[in-house]
């Protein structure tokens, strides 16, 4: 097998701001595989200050596995590329062909200056999504109070609403913020506080239902979250859980605990946009998926991971030869 990295980075429209801290850009690790005549594409981009290794060592991951491909890399974004690029080489051998298909995504807005937040929701919702989420929690409670009513009153009936705090809340603190603004336009809120021990409480409190994101990268905190029965959401990030295996593994124990499942990018670049695509496709095609961050960046991404009116759309791909 011959594996090939390239670098290279992508830039942020406008800075996102999280709980984690604020990111700009991404740097991206593109992974070719090719065996007998198939081919097979990943992607890793590690990111600060969401329990990844750093892009030094994703490098020094891929570049051994790239000497030697029996021995797979351990470390999670660059597991997550090479299974990527290893189920798409499978899939091209098979020579079956994905059918064509599209996913509903949500729209991505995070600004705190209130005439930016104020344009992307109006944008979001002019372009046709079904579904904007709001990052929380990366300033005071009173400014997300506020935000939070904006993004209500503008989004109005046309569409849900979704939070995601990125665990930066107290309880007591999520509370006040979902109890103080007119919440009924709120369908999910991801990570309101760092220990799930709380969000039941949360979601009986305020009726909003709890999405496990950053808590599902490990099988031990999956266990604690379903035994406490602390969300009814799994938010997978195949570019983060170590690739289309593992993401279909707990989108199954999900769907055994009547949990439902989103898939979403983790500011993905196209070839990770991409897989994540197919795998919406695959596993909860109904969901509106966190997978609509192409346009947040200045380069322009591949059509097929551009959202047309809220939707990603897969063409018909690898279509089996035919013999005449
Ligand atoms: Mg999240």
């Amino acid at each position: 097998m011959l594996i090939t990295l390239n670098e290279r980075t992508l830039q942020l429209r406008s800075p996102i701001a999280t709980a984690h801290g604020t990111t700009t850009h991404r740097k991206i690790i593109e992974i070719t595989v090719q065996q007998d005549g198939f081919f097979g594409y990943g992607e890793s981009a590690p990111l600060p200050g969401f329990g990844l290794e750093t892009f030094e060592e994703t490098q020094a991951a891929l570049a051994e596995w790239s000497k030697n491909p029996h021995s797979l890399p351990t470390l999670p974004a660059a597991l997550s590329g090479a299974a990527t690029a290893l189920d798409y080489l499978e899939q091209s051998k098979s020579q079956i062909g994905l059918p064509a298909g599209s996913v509903a995504v949500q729209a991505l807005v995070s600004a705190t200056n209130i005439s930016s937040l104020e344009k992307q929701i109006t944008d979001a919702i002019n372009d046709g999504y079904s579904a904007v989420k709001l990052k929380v929690a990366a300033s005071d409670a009173m400014t997300d109070i506020k935000r939070i009513d904006i993004a209500v009153k503008l989004i109005d009936n046309q569409a849900v609403l979704r939070l995601d705090a990125n665990g930066g809340w107290t309880t007591r603190e999520a509370l006040d913020v979902l109890t103080s603004t007119n919440t009924s336009r709120v369908a999910l809120v991801e990570e309101p506080t760092s220990d799930p021990e709380n969000w039941q409480q949360i979601y009986e409190e305020t009726g909003i239902c709890i999405g496990a994101d950053e808590h599902l990268t490990d099988q031990a905190q999956i266990n604690r979250l379903v035994d406490l029965e602390a969300a009814q959401t799994f938010v997978l990030k195949p570019s983060v859980l170590g690739g289309p295996p593992p993401t279909r593994e707990i989108a199954s124990e999900a769907a055994r605990n009547n949990i439902n499942v989103i898939i979403s990018s983790f500011l993905d670049g196209p070839i990770a946009l991409r897989a994540a695509r197919d795998l919406a496709l695959e596993l909860a095609p109904l969901e509106i998926h966190g997978l609509g961050t192409a346009p947040l960046f200045v380069e322009d991404l591949p059509i097929d991971v551009q959202p047309v009116n809220g939707y990603l759309r897969r063409p018909q791909t690898n279509a089996p030869k035919t013999f005449i």
